[in-house]
C-alpha cells in the first residue's frame, strides 16, 4: 500500500475528549474513527488489525474443533423472556428498539438464546454431541461508561463460542481445551508473557467461572497472582475457602490491575431448561444438553494491545497483528532515491511482505520518522541518499535504538 494514497492521515494532536492511550494514539494513526462515546468506526489501518485479531483467534478455534456462524444483532423478546432475561432488572445493557407494529426487538448483547434456538433444529441424540459453535459479531451494550476507547465500546467485536455437550465430564474436557486455546491467542498477539487465567465469579451464570486478565495499571480489574504457581484471582472471589481450593496463601500474593481479554463460563442447564434443548442418551433418556460459552473481546483484545506496547512516540505491533509488517520510508526527493525506493516496494510485495510504502513528497526525515514511530510497523526499511551510497537499505526494529544498512537479499533474509 502507498501512502500516499491511504486517505488517512495521521494527526499530532490528542483529541481533547479522549482520555485513554490506546485512543488516543488509535486516532492520531488513523486506525479509528469515534462517531461518539464507546462507538468508534475502524479505518483501514486499523481494520487490518482488528481482522488479523479475528484470524488468529478463528485459527484456535477452528483447532478445537470450532464451527463458525453469524448470528443476527436483531433479537426477539419472546426468546429472551423464556430464560428471564429481558428485563432490564436482569440484564442493564440492553439496547432496546420496536418494530412499527410495536413489536420489541433487542439489539443483541451476548448469544445465548438465539444459539440454543438455532442448535434445537439439529441436537436430537447423542450422536450429534459435542459440537462447539462460535461467531464473531458486534455486540450492543449500553454500558454506564465508555471512557476507556475501544477497551469498553457500546458497539464491540466480540468472538463468542457455545458448546454443547452429553454431561459435565465431556464438558470439562473442552473446558480445559479451550484454555490452551485461549492462552495460544494471547502469545500469539504478544501478550503472553503477562496473561494469566483467573478465577472468577460466575457473574449471572454459574458459580465460578475463569477470566483471562492481562496485567497493566489501566486495568479496571483487580486480580491477586501468586507469582510461583501462576495461579490467579479476582478479588470478586478472594476469600479463604477459594484460596484453600487453589492451594495457595493470602500472604504470598501481589495485587495487580488488570483488563479482562476473555473469560469461560460453566452454564449446564442455565439455557437448555428453560429453551428446551434436549437430547436422548444411549439410554433412551431425555436430558437437558451441558451448556458452556467462552468469550474474547476482540476490539477490546486490539486496544489492551496498544495500552501496553507502545512507548512515548507511539505503537509497538508484535508482528502477527501487525497492519503491515515493513514500513518502507523514502527519504529524500531526488530521481535516484525515488526509482530505487520503488524497486525496493516491488520487490518486498514480489517477495509476499506486507510493507506500507511512505512514497509522500513534500515532508522531513523527522516527519516521516514521527510517523513510522506512531504507527508502529515491526520493521522499518528506509531508502535515501546515504544508504545507497553504502549500497543497501537502512533496516530498524520498531523497539530498536539503532538500524543497520543492509543488501536487499539481506533484508528478505528477515522476512
Ligand atoms: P466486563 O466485566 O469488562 O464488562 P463482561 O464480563 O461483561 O466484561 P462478557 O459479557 O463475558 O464480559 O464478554 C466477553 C468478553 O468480551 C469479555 O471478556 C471482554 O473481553 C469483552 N467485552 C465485554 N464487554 C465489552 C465492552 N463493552 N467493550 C469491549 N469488549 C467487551
Ligand atoms: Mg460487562
Amino acid at each position: 500500500m502507498r501512502q500516499s494514497k491511504l486517505f488517512t492521515k495521521t494527526r499530532k494532536e490528542v483529541p481533547a475528549d479522549e482520555v485513554s492511550k490506546n485512543a488516543e494514539l488509535l486516532t492520531r494513526g488513523g486506525f479509528i474513527h469515534k462517531e461518539m462515546a464507546g462507538v468508534y468506526s475502524f479505518l483501514p489501518l486499523g481494520l487490518r488489525v482488528l481482522k488479523k485479531i479475528e484470524n488468529i483467534v478463528r485459527e484456535e478455534m477452528n483447532a478445537i474443533g470450532g464451527q463458525e456462524i453469524s448470528m443476527t444483532a436483531l433479537q426477539d423478546s419472546e426468546l429472551w423472556k423464556k430464560t428471564d432475561r429481558w428485563s432490564d432488572e436482569k440484564v442493564d445493557v440492553w439496547f432496546k428498539t420496536k418494530l412499527k407494529n410495536d413489536t420489541e426487538l433487542g439489539l443483541g448483547c451476548t448469544h445465548e438464546e438465539p444459539v440454543t434456538n438455532i442448535m434445537k433444529n439439529f441436537i436430537n441424540s447423542y450422536r450429534d454431541l459435542p459440537s462447539y459453535i462460535y461467531q464473531f459479531q458486534t455486540k450492543f451494550r449500553n454500558e454506564l461508561r465508555a471512557k476507556a476507547g475501544i477497551l469498553r465500546g457500546r458497539e464491540f467485536l466480540m468472538k463468542d463460542m457455545y458448546s454443547f455437550c452429553k454431561d459435565e465430564i465431556e464438558h470439562n474436557e473442552f473446558y480445559e481445551k479451550s484454555k490452551v486455546a485461549y492462552m495460544n491467542v494471547y502469545k500469539r498477539v504478544g501478550l503472553g508473557h503477562i496473561t494469566y487465567v483467573v478465577f472468577a465469579s460466575g457473574g449471572m451464570f454459574s458459580k465460578y467461572s475463569h477470566e483471562f486478565q492481562t496485567i497493566t495499571s489501566v486495568g479496571e480489574d483487580l486480580i491477586y497472582l501468586d507469582e510461583n504457581t501462576g495461579i490467579a484471582v479476582n478479588k470478586e472471589v478472594l476469600n479463604d475457602e477459594v484460596l484453600a481450593s487453589l492451594g495457595i496463601k493470602r500472604e504470598n500474593l501481589v495485587e495487580h490491575k488488570a483488563i479482562e481479554v476473555g473469560n469461560i463460563f460453566t452454564y449446564g442447564k442455565r439455557y437448555s431448561e428453560p429453551l428446551n434443548l434436549n437430547f436422548n442418551n444411549e439410554k433412551g433418556e431425555t436430558l437437558p444438553v451441558f451448556m458452556g460459552a467462552y468469550g474474547i473481546g476482540i476490539s477490546r483484545l486490539m486496544g489492551t494491545i496498544v495500552e501496553v506496547l507502545s512507548d512515548d512516540k507511539g505503537i509497538i505491533w508484535p508482528e502477527e497483528v501487525a497492519p503491515f509488517k515493513v514500513h518502507l520510508l523514502m527519504l529524500g526527493e531526488d530521481e535516484e532515491v525515488k526509482k530505487r525506493a520503488d524497486e525496493v516496494y516491488e520487490i518486498l510485495q514480489k517477495n509476499k511482505v506486507e510493507v506500507l510504502f511512505d512514497d509522500r513528497t513534500g515532508m522531513s526525515a523527522g516527519e516521516k520518522f514521527a510517523d513510522a514511530d506512531l504507527l508502529g510497523m515491526p520493521y522499518r526499511v528506509v531508502v535515501s541518499g546515504r544508504s545507497m551510497k553504502e549500497n543497501g537499505v537502512e533496516v530498524k526494529k520498531r523497539n530498536e535504538e539503532k538500524g543497520q544498512v543492509v543488501s536487499v537479499d539481506e533484508l528478505l533474509k528477515l522476512f
